[in-house]
């Protein structure tokens, strides 16, 4: 890699040079778009080669992300991440660093970071690990792994961090051995002058970097203390490297940055702020969520030859956001990223044209002015945040950017894997004979159909219960008297932690299913009534408390995993339920574990196949008589359950385990088929 400075500015750290790698020469100073997972967000590859004309023939990736999936093992095979995702042009890599970081539940030791990755199996992520990802990725620059810290940590920890970091990135050259790949090293130390000083000192005495970065900063620091910072550090960079500021910023951090000496920056926010509806203009930042753009008939930025500014009103881009609709998005990256990119390119020209103090004096307020055309009116218009948090849970967004809870004691996320209105409907209301058949009109004189809501969580199972009363009951002109024909419902909810559902209910918006009263009153009042449906909150652990509840018809039972709640599925635990149970009754449950359905049949239940959940291919209804018609699991289904490893309930000791065998091969369900 040669790095070639052209035109520096007397008065100010700024500098234009050429970074030539092996497939690009590279103009900088230079923003990178961010391509986490081998795709920046949203944007084609047409669109990433027009932001390659435009002066970013560089994007980077996250060596973190790609590990955890797809897998090194792809990139082997691929040859790397250029072919596979179809760029031919320049790649840098991250090294997981900062992801260690702001991942919870992560440990650090000298050895590198253990972590628990999303599907629950452990990863250690070293330095010779990261680089061999990374050179199994083919990136043109890698990065050594780092131990970032908060900005705000104390001076003792920053600077055991920093020594961390040191040796690391001695591993890290070690391990890159006869790679052509250029390596950057990170340079760490907080808002500590010193330890800044004595990073640089000690990363550049170090033969065989190509670049140096500046890390650990846009992690919660004020940016007067990260514009210091990055003044410090720049000076004592060597002049024939190029220097990287990572994570950094909006487009004020940017231009100040190249001020105080950066030459190459990525940052996420063009694509995170265009899924919120904000764009960068020519003219001040436009929030374009907002209503006074219902009706605006200009275009975006005049300045802009992008789609978004030459083929809409900003009328159609307020709408595509109000309903966040994927092309909202998409459009407005492209036109962000566009915007990064050529302000990048005017900061060049003004550097080789001797005017860049001028410029920045120019775009300093420039860059940070809101609508013009329409200023914030005097009242804050964004209400304070709201927590995030209530007890034990947390609001999580997944890499979708899709919302749902978190236990956070336990890491389990809610419905981390689908819809989970979808999943509601289609497992626990859909399946059922008993609701259907109550829904369908008996005589009016039938008792009450009682619904168990095992796991209220955040009522997505009750509310699509709700959803399917109103829809059956809604007033049809072809039918008389529609709300008098159907059975009551009585529908119970389980909850001993009521943190997760009132938290859903401050965020709404998130949660789209609680758009509705009966939640808000049951939350409220404990109870909500409506024609002949009643809705009723047991505050209780379930298992102490459904003795005192009238006798189901059906049971949703949605509780957390066995991980973290084993009670619940244990044998003892479903053999009081079918005792206490005296209807037909029909359970339904998300699991296919072979030892949970063990479980049920020893208890006496009958168990049956219930539809698929993705990634499942089944679930799971258990029945206290068996002549309600699902598909009871088979002698197949037997013949796989002694093959399992995995077939005994957590609570059956080892020397019951053949008794248990015994047990289920007689039970009743799978003598009837012999
Ligand atoms: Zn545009």
């Amino acid at each position: 890699m040669k790095f070639a400075v052209h035109a520096t500015v007397a008065g100010s750290q700024a500098r234009a040079a050429t970074l030539h790698t092996a497939r690009d020469a590279i103009e900088t100073p230079v923003f990178m778009p961010v391509g986490t997972r081998g795709t920046v967000r949203t944007q084609t590859l047409t669109q990433l080669g027009q932001l390659a004309e435009l002066g970013a023939p560089i994007l980077l990736a996250n060596t973190y992300h790609l590990l955890v999936r797809p897998g090194i093992e792809v990139f082997e095979r691929f040859g790397g991440l250029h072919r596979w995702m179809g760029w031919p042009r320049s790649i840098l890599t991250d090294s997981g660093g900062f992801q260690i970081f702001s991942l919870t539940g992560t440990t650090i030791d000298e050895a590198g970071a253990q972590l628990r990755l999303p599907g629950g199996q452990a990863l250690v992520l070293s330095p010779e690990r990261s680089i061999a990802m990374q050179r199994a990725i083919g990136s043109d620059i890698m990065m050594v792994l780092d131990h970032c810290i908060a900005s705000t940590s104390s001076h003792a920890e920053a600077e055991a961090a920093m020594h961390r970091t040191h040796r690391w990135a001695k591993r890290s050259l070690a391990a890159r051995g006869d790679s052509a790949q250029a390596l950057f090293a990170i340079v760490q130390g907080a808002c500590f002058a010193d330890l800044r000083r004595t990073s640089a000192d000690a990363l550049t005495s170090l033969p065989g970097f190509d670049g140096y970065a500046i890390g650990g900063l846009a992690v919660g620091e004020s940016r007067a203390q990260r514009e210091d910072t990055t003044e410090l550090v720049t000076q004592l960079l060597p002049e024939d490297r190029p220097r990287y500021l990572m994570g950094v910023g909006m487009p004020l951090d940017l231009l100040e940055g190249v001020h105080r000496g950066i030459d190459m920056f990525d940052c996420i926010l063009p694509t995170a702020l265009a899924q919120q509806g904000v764009a960068f203009t020519s003219r001040g930042r436009i929030d374009l969520a907002r209503g006074v753009h219902r009706l605006a008939e200009q275009a975006l930025d005049p300045a802009c030859g992008c789609d978004a500014c030459t083929r809409t009103p900003r009328s159609y881009l307020h709408h595509l956001v109000k309903c966040q609709e994927p092309l909202g998005w998409q459009l407005l990256a492209f036109h962000n990223l566009s915007f990064y990119v050529r302000l990048m390119a005017q900061i060049r020209a003004h550097i080789r044209a001797g005017t860049f103090l001028a410029f920045r004096a120019e775009q300093r307020e420039l860059l940070e002015r809101a609508d013009p055309d329409h200023p914030p009116g005097r009242r804050p218009r964004v209400k304070p945040a709201k927590p995030r948090r209530r007890g034990e849970f947390a609001l999580h967004t997944s890499p979708r950017g899709f919302v749902s809870l978190q236990h956070v004691p336990s890491g389990e996320i809610m419905h981390s894997v689908n819809d989970p209105d979808i999943e509601a409907a289609r497992i626990y209301v859909e399946q059922s004979v008993l609701i259907a058949r109550a829904l369908a009109a008996p005589p009016a004189a039938a008792p009450p159909l009682v619904v168990w809501d095992v796991g209220l969580g955040v009522g997505h199972n009750a509310m699509a219960l709700v959803r399917a009363i109103e829809r059956a009951r809604a007033p049809a002109a072809e039918l008389p008297t529609p709300r008098d024909s159907a059975s009551p419902i009585e529908l119970v909810s389980f909850e001993r932690d009521l943190d997760a559902f009132r938290l859903a209910l401050a965020h709404v918006e998130h949660f789209p299913h609680l758009r509705h009263r009966a939640p808000h009153v049951l939350a409220h009042r404990g109870s909500y009534r409506r024609e002949r449906f009643t809705w009723s909150l047991c505050e209780a652990d379930f298992l102490t408390a459904f003795a005192g509840q009238p006798q189901p018809d059906v049971i949703f039972y949605d509780p957390f995993s066995a991980k973290v709640d084993a009670a619940i599925w244990s044998l003892a635990a479903l053999t009081r339920l079918f005792d206490y149970l005296t209807k037909p009754v029909e359970l339904f449950t998300y699991t296919s574990s072979t030892a949970i359905r063990s479980a049920m049949l020893v208890a006496g239940f009958h168990v049956a196949r219930g539809v698929a959940s993705a990634p499942k291919r089944e679930t799971t209804i258990a029945l206290t008589e068996p002549h309600l018609p699902h598909a009871l699991l088979d002698r197949d289904w037997l013949a796989h359950r002694e093959r399992s490893s995995a077939r005994f309930p957590t609570d059956v000791p080892a020397e019951q385990y053949a008794t248990l065998d015994q047990v289920i091969a007689g039970h009743a369900q799978f003598g009837a088929m012999r």
